[in-house]
């Protein structure tokens, strides 16, 4: 499979980077190693989060805010305090001509709008249950990952041929999670 940009880690950074670098002469992979269309409900992902103003702008220019308004409840007073302590902050949206600071999302809901929006351009494919392993570089950028635990002959399954026209120009990191994968991440991979 030949890639022109690939992305490792479909969570909300991994699909919102998909979505925002989609271009007709780019093709872009995200590799998860999770099942975007049947998330697990329990434990962390029943977190909800909170989206900055600032990535509310990001998602009304990708064109998917509207989806996720829908879902979303929105934050009009901040109140910090700390118990004991002297000294308040209390934030009005209003002070600030705007109709909300942010707003709150379940986790998954936000998953799911990012998921569909992805999984509906023709620009973006998917590779679900796809666990990133290794990443090499000789002539070509080489990513190794094992789709759905299959054997080991698999691992090396997903290769860029030699002939690819592929060249990595940077590899970056993008997380929230202190693991090894972190700094590998996010591979962007492209010759453009
Ligand atoms: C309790 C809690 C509350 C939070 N509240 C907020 C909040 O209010 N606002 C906020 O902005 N943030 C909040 N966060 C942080 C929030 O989770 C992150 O901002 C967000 O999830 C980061 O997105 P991400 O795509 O970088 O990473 P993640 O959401 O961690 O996604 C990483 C993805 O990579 C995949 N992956 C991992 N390893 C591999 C591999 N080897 N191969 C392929 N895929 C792999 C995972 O399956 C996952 O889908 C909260 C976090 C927690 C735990």
């Amino acid at each position: 499979m030949n890639t022109d940009l690939a992305i490792i880690g479909g969570g909300p950074v991994g699909l919102s980077a998909a979505l925002a670098l989609q271009h007709p002469a780019r093709r872009i992979t995200v590799i998860e190693a999770g099942n975007l269309e049947r998330p697990e409900s329990g434990g962390l992902n029943a977190r909800s989060i909170a989206l900055a103003a600032s990535s509310v702008q990001i998602f009304r220019a990708l064109g998917i805010w509207s989806q996720i308004e829908s879902e979303a409840a929105p934050i009009r007073h901040i109140h910090v305090s700390a118990r004991g302590r002297w000294g308040i902050t209390r934030l009005d949206a209003a002070d600030y001509d705007l109709e909300a600071l942010g707003y709150v999302v379940e986790s998954t809901a936000l998953g799911r709008c990012l998921f569909d929006a992805a999984a509906a351009s023709p620009l973006v494919e998917i590779e679900q249950e796809a666990e990133f392993e290794n990443l090499s570089q000789r002539d070509s950028v080489a990513i190794d990952y094992r789709k759905q635990g299959e054997p080991a002959s698999c691992r090396h399954g997903w290769r860029w041929s030699p002939t690819a026209r592929v060249r990595p120009r940077a590899v970056r990191s993008a997380s929230a999670l202190a693991s090894s994968i972190t700094a590998r991440r996010w591979l962007f991979a492209t010759s453009k």
